[in-house]
């Protein structure tokens, strides 16, 4: 692979969800994770890029991260997915408004769902989808680096974590020292800490961490300084 992996970040919303649109320029494949708000913005990055969104997927369905799910499946026609355990969180978005007092966006069906372990893939990169509960009970966090080389006589399939293109885009499971809250409804504080314990901190430690608000980390950084992780 040539060129690098199109990584775009932006901060939407009045909560600033780290919206993140992954590209490839090779094949102008991508999929856009947490549209929270500001589709138009997202667009003209998709735009910029001459992209073509291929999936949209949502880390959980707190109204910062799903926010604009709907128009830009309208405008994209990409399939939505989420895990099938925050659809009853994503069913009530009329009162995450309220608390918020913010008018109920616009709300669409969403009946794609994805798995732990499942794998998303666009041009020559892919997500892996690892399921972290606890933030919220269907919170995912994923993987994502290049398509694994097909294997050949004699020499094993590379692994996606091997190259520059690998980070983990963890929503609001784990931040730069801190972790998600859990006070919400559907949130439980034991299983965040084993979410991050079990499913995160094994990852390899240069590991780049893109949260769902705030800075870009490390898991090796996070494993020493986090105080919730101690
Ligand atoms: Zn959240
Ligand atoms: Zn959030």
């Amino acid at each position: 692979m040539s060129q690098e992996l199109i990584h775009e970040i932006i901060p939407v919303g009045m909560l600033q969800c780290n919206c993140s649109i992954l590209g490839d320029p090779a094949t102008g494949e991508a999929i856009v994770v947490d549209p929270g708000d500001e589709v138009e913005r997202i667009l003209a990055v998709v735009r910029r890029h001459g992209l073509k969104v291929r999936t949209i997927v949502s880390t959980h369905t707190h109204i910062d991260h799903v926010g604009g799910l709907a128009e830009l499946h309208r405008e994209t026609g990409a399939p939505v997915l989420i895990h099938e355990a925050d659809l009853e969180l994503y069913k009530n978005l009329d009162v995450q408004a309220q608390w918020l007092g913010i008018p109920t966006p616009v709300m669409m069906r969403i009946q794609d769902f994805v798995r732990d372990g499942d794998t998303l893939r666009w041009g020559g990169y892919q997500a892996r989808v690892l399921h972290t509960p606890g933030h919220t009970p269907g919170s995912i966090s994923l993987v994502v680096g290049a398509n694994p080389a097909p294997p050949t006589e004699g020499r094993p399939a590379a692994t996606a974590d091997s190259t520059a293109s690998a980070r983990l885009l963890a929503g609001d499971t784990l931040f730069q020292g801190s972790i998600g809250r859990t006070d919400l409804p559907g949130g439980s504080f034991p299983q965040i800490l084993a979410s991050i314990r079990e499913k995160l901190l094994v990852l390899p430690e240069d590991l780049v961490v893109y949260p769902g608000h705030g800075d870009t980390t490390t898991i090796g950084s996070e494993r020493e300084f986090n105080p919730f992780l101690r």
